[in-house]
């Protein structure tokens, strides 16, 4: 079997198209622009390559993009005084502070000072037990693009068998609570698992989050599975001096011939990540102002 390629640029293109189709009805039938704020804190290289791509899609989509950056040693009292600010402020919809943030920061505090309502990232304490007790809140952006991905290949989800690789606040939890809403049965797998291969030939979901470069060989997956591949490793390109290679959790070689649908890396699960960002930017400006979300863009 040669498994169907999951074309995440394409899309993430498709959800930042419907994004910006729901701003301009924001904006023309009810004079509102939906807002997000991007908090950098310091000049992590990597960190100011996301925050400008955030920048230029929020933008691109008709929203309105507020950038802060802090110096490196900016005290907590400092960075959460930007932050309350943000939090009272009326065109400011969505809120996210780029991470890593320097050692003397604790991203738990940082995050849990943030309003729920506009932590579109969805890292908090509270939108994590709203997802976990099946209410409505804001969906870790990373994993809703997964489960879109997935909605788009398969359709109803009942009753499959989904495990998970990874068990992380950011990725391998939310997600498993999505698979849950969607009825699957599933498997939280993680570096204690005994016999993950194993595990792993059970699914007719495969999502890998680990970050261990080509972990999950083709002989892991089940026939006919959907394997969504989180993981990205960066590595010298073998070909090209100086230049590097992302690889994922999964060996695409032959996981793609046993696989029914599987996502490479890059090009798959990566796109989804800003897109949904921008997807939770604007439920959360609907949900301040009592109007009806966008759908398909939410759990
Ligand atoms: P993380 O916090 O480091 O979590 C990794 C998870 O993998 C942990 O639960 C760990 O288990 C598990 N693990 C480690 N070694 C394992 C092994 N040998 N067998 C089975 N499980 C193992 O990482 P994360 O933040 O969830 O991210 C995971 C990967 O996804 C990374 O490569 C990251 O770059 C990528 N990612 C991509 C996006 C995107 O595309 N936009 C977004 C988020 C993450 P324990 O809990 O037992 O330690």
């Amino acid at each position: 079997m040669t498994a169907t390629i999951i074309d995440g640029k394409e899309f993430a293109a498709r959800v930042r198209g419907q994004v910006a189709d729901h701003v301009t009805r924001l904006k023309t039938d009810h004079g509102i622009t939906p807002g997000l704020a991007v908090v950098l804190v310091g000049e992590d290289p990597a960190s100011e390559v996301y925050v400008a791509a955030k920048h230029r899609q929020t933008v691109e989509v008709g929203m309105a993009s507020f950038e802060h950056k802090l110096p490196a040693d900016v005290t907590e009292e400092a960075l959460f005084a930007v932050i309350d600010k943000l939090n009272d402020d009326p065109s400011v919809h969505g809120i996210l502070c780029q991470f890593p943030v320097p050692d003397h920061l604790d991203e738990r505090r940082v995050v849990a000072r943030i309003n729920p309502a506009k932590d579109v990232d969805g890292l908090s304490v509270t939108n994590a037990g709203l997802l976990a007790s099946g209410e409505t809140g804001l969906v870790s952006c990373t994993p809703l693009g997964c489960l879109m991905l997935l909605r788009d290949e398969i359709g109803n989800m009942s009753g499959m068998d989904a495990v998970v690789v990874g068990r992380s606040n950011l990725f391998g939890k939310p997600m498993a609570q999505l698979l849950l809403q969607e009825n699957c049965t599933v498997t939280i797998a993680h570096s204690r698992t005994r016999d993950l291969a194993d595990v792993c030939r059970r699914a007719d979901i495969l999502v890998a989050a680990v970050g261990r470069a080509e972990m999950v060989q083709g002989d892991w997956v089940k026939p006919g599975a959907t394997v969504i591949d989180v993981g990205i490793t960066r590595i010298p390109h073998p070909d090209k001096p100086g230049k590097s290679k992302l690889l994922g959790d999964v060996e695409f070689a032959s996981a793609s011939e046993v696989a029914g649908a599987i996502t490479p890396v890059p090009g798959g699960v990566g796109p989804m990540t800003i897109a949904c960002l921008l997807a939770n930017t604007v439920t959360a400006c609907c949900r301040a102002h009592g109007l009806a979300e966008p759908e398909g863009l939410t759990a």
